[in-house]
């Protein structure tokens, strides 16, 4: 078994924005009590709370679980029945106020989104340690956000835009419609490196589970580890994987 088993949150546990399923509740309680278990992704603490932790079943082995907010740009860890916070690494006010200005003006100037016309809710979001624009809103229907850039190109050219006038940050493409800002060398592979080490475990005795492992989706960056990788499909392919793991026969 790994010591430590990693997993994106949406399109890996989870539909975007969706709770995990009682069935991948079950198996995951079933891998805590048998190894370290961490969620990274791009979302803050509230939505891994209650996109997942609050899901698990009572009794689940939340010693063993980690989470790696906004991207890996904090980590909390559980202890005496509440999150306890590990670190963060935080954008001030200031910054943020420039990633803002950045984002808007590539929506403006790519063409691609229009800030005048209402969405659903907030376009851009302050998350501590992360900035996060999304194209059609924080609350867009799923169905309305896997169509908006099933290709990359609207995401990789926003992504682009903001990248070369913001050298001194981190700017990744988050979920279907979203970029993600956060201080400078802070991605999902300085969060698997930061709990790896915390934890006192070799990086290629972890297995980082994601559906976006491809060129330019968003758990790309974890190749800069040592750990090592799982694609899948979605959080069905998920369960697979993990059943196997559970089982004692996954030939990873
Ligand atoms: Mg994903």
């Amino acid at each position: 078994m790994y010591k430590l088993i990693l997993f994106d949150l949406d399109g890996t546990l989870a539909e975007s924005k969706q709770p995990i399923t009682s069935e991948m509740a079950t198996l995951l309680t079933r891998l805590l009590a048998a190894t370290r278990v961490a969620i990274i992704s791009g979302g803050a603490l509230p939505q891994f709370l209650s996109q997942a932790v609050t899901e698990l079943p009572h009794g689940a082995n939340l010693a063993h679980l980690y989470l790696l907010p906004t991207s890996g740009a904090a980590l909390y860890a559980y202890d005496n029945g509440d999150w306890k916070k590990i670190y963060e690494e935080r954008l001030s006010e200031k910054e943020a106020y420039a990633i803002e200005a950045a984002m808007r003006a590539a929506g403006a100037e790519t063409g691609l989104i229009d800030f005048s016309k209402p969405v659903y809710g907030e376009r851009i979001e302050y998350r501590g340690g992360q900035v996060t624009l999304s194209a059609l809103g924080q609350r867009a229907p799923l169905d309305e956000k896997k169509a908006w850039d099933p290709t990359h190109t609207k995401r990789s050219a926003l992504r682009k835009y903001i990248a070369e006038r913001l050298p001194e940050f981190s700017v990744s493409i988050g979920g279907a419609t979203s970029i993600d800002i956060t201080k400078h060398g802070v991605d999902k592979a300085y969060g698997v490196r930061k709990l790896c080490e915390r934890l006192g475990i070799r990086e290629s005795d972890a297995l980082y589970v994601g559906d976006e492992l491809g060129a330019g989706g968003n758990d790309e960056a974890v190749f800069k580890t040592a750990s090592q990788t799982h694609a899948v499909s979605g959080p069905e392919d998920t369960m697979r994987l993990i059943e196997s793991l559970v089982a004692g026969t996954t030939k990873d």
